[in-house]
């Protein structure tokens, strides 16, 4: 069977908060497109002397509550469907969050492992000078995703900056400290997967510290979650990046892995560890799953496998809806990616906080509000989802969604 398209699966979970909010039909309609959309095909010098063209996308789902905030992801797999679905889950993270943000997604077509530094750093400032009819610190503001890090958004920020003849450091979150990036950001949404995680564990009442986790993906978000999940006393027993996982039951340190990683390029071979498929890992014995990579990948074909008893979306959209009906019908607790990943985001609003004010708050200041605003969030979401007698991501959405459409409705329609 093909992957479910993430822009189907979007919208079907969206239908589902519309349904149980009653939403009128102008404001279901207005809500289930796009606001803008933009598609460019652009040049790039490679380092051969050739010239590549490359597509990229910004897509702005709802700039109703404030500038529109989002990543941008480099991978062959980037389409356009794929980057409304993110723009959309934007919207509604951000929403539920109550952030004074919309939601946007960016992203460019290409295999960055297979790109030089220079030929990266051309590509970047291209598809920045080409998207930065849209971009700006009081109306989009990108950030990292898949395949981009803190260097990429230094080169947009650098790029848009040389456009208006001076620094605009607020243009972009994500970015390295010595340019106005905010402390805590590379570790925000790892850290907010490991409180939702916790959190989670007080709701089912499990312990916390000696659990067994497994987590998918080990790059920003998954090495975070890894090495701050180990600190608290859980046990992270399998591992897994794009070429393959390991698995250890009796536990791995993510420092020693994150090593062994830099420099072979991989979790594989790791010593003492038995190698696994990246599928593998979702369905081995542990109390935490944690999809970490990329959206799809708990499907109604292997749902049935998963022996975890909580799953925790670090990824945006990695369990299509079908899979969600049998991990609810197995007692599975998903805690759904607009709440469980929506650290990021939120220092990331601190980050353009900070740079707007031109006033730098301390780690341990960061972490707190973090801390407040994921429990707050976690514990008003579960609420509703008691109240409602639905599952967590259905009673996220409908935080967000009915906070989306009061704005909507209250702001009228233009003209
Ligand atoms: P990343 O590029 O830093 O890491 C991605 C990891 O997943 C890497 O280990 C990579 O090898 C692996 N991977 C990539 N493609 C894969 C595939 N096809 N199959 C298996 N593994 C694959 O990206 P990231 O920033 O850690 O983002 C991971 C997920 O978290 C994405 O869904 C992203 O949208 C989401 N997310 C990221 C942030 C953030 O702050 N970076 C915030 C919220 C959500």
């Amino acid at each position: 069977m093909p992957p479910q398209d993430p822009w189907e699966m979007a919208l079907q979970q969206f239908q589902v908060a519309a349904d149980h909010l009653s939403l009128k039909r102008g404001i279901r309609e207005c809500l289930a497109y796009p606001h803008r959309e933009l598609v460019v095909h652009f040049p790039v010098g490679m380092d051969d002397g050739s010239v590549r063209i490359f597509t990229g996308y910004r897509v702005h789902h709802s700039p109703v509550l404030g500038p529109t905030k989002g990543g941008i992801r480099y991978s062959p797999e980037v389409r356009l469907n794929e980057v409304r679905a993110l723009a959309m889950w934007m919207t509604w993270k951000s929403a539920l969050m109550h952030l004074p943000f919309g939601g946007a997604k960016g992203g460019v077509t290409c295999d960055p492992r297979q790109l030089s530094p220079g030929e990266l750093e051309r590509l970047t400032r291209r598809y920045a000078t080409e998207i930065s009819i849209l971009m700006g610190p009081k109306s989009d503001i990108p950030a990292p995703d898949v395949g981009t890090n803190a260097q990429v958004m230094a080169w947009i920020m650098d790029t848009y900056s040389m456009h208006r003849g001076y620094s605009v450091s607020s243009v972009v979150t994500g970015k390295p400290i010595s340019i106005g990036g905010s402390v805590g950001r590379s570790d925000a949404t790892g850290r907010g997967v490991m409180i939702a995680a916790r959190e989670a564990a007080r709701l089912r009442g499990m312990p916390f510290a000696g659990s067994r986790v497994a987590v998918q993906g080990f790059g920003n978000v998954g090495e975070a979650v890894a090495r701050l999940m180990h600190a608290q006393g859980c046990r992270i027993v399998a591992l897994s990046d794009i070429y393959g996982g390991i698995y250890a039951p009796e536990g791995l340190d993510p420092i020693a892995v994150r090593q062994h990683a830099r420099q072979t390029g991989r979790v594989e071979g790791f010593p003492g560890t038995e190698p696994v498929s990246n599928s593998e890992v979702l369905e081995r014995p542990c109390d935490f799953l944690i999809p970490a990579a990329i959206e799809g990948q708990i499907t109604g074909e292997n749902a049935a496998r998963v022996q975890a008893a909580v799953v925790v979306e670090g990824a945006n959209g990695p369990t299509t809806p079908e899979a969600d009906a049998i991990l609810a019908g197995r007692g599975v607790l998903v805690v759904p990616d607009i709440l469980a990943n929506a650290g990021g985001v939120t220092v990331s609003y601190f980050e353009w906080v900070q740079d707007l004010q031109s006033w730098f708050w301390s780690e341990g200041e960061i972490n707190e509000h973090l801390e407040r605003i994921m429990v707050s969030t976690f514990n008003r979401v579960a609420a509703l989802a008691a109240e409602r007698r639905v599952g967590l991501r259905t009673a996220a959405l409908i935080a967000a969604v009915s906070r989306v459409a009061d704005a909507l409705t209250t702001r009228g329609i233009y003209p």
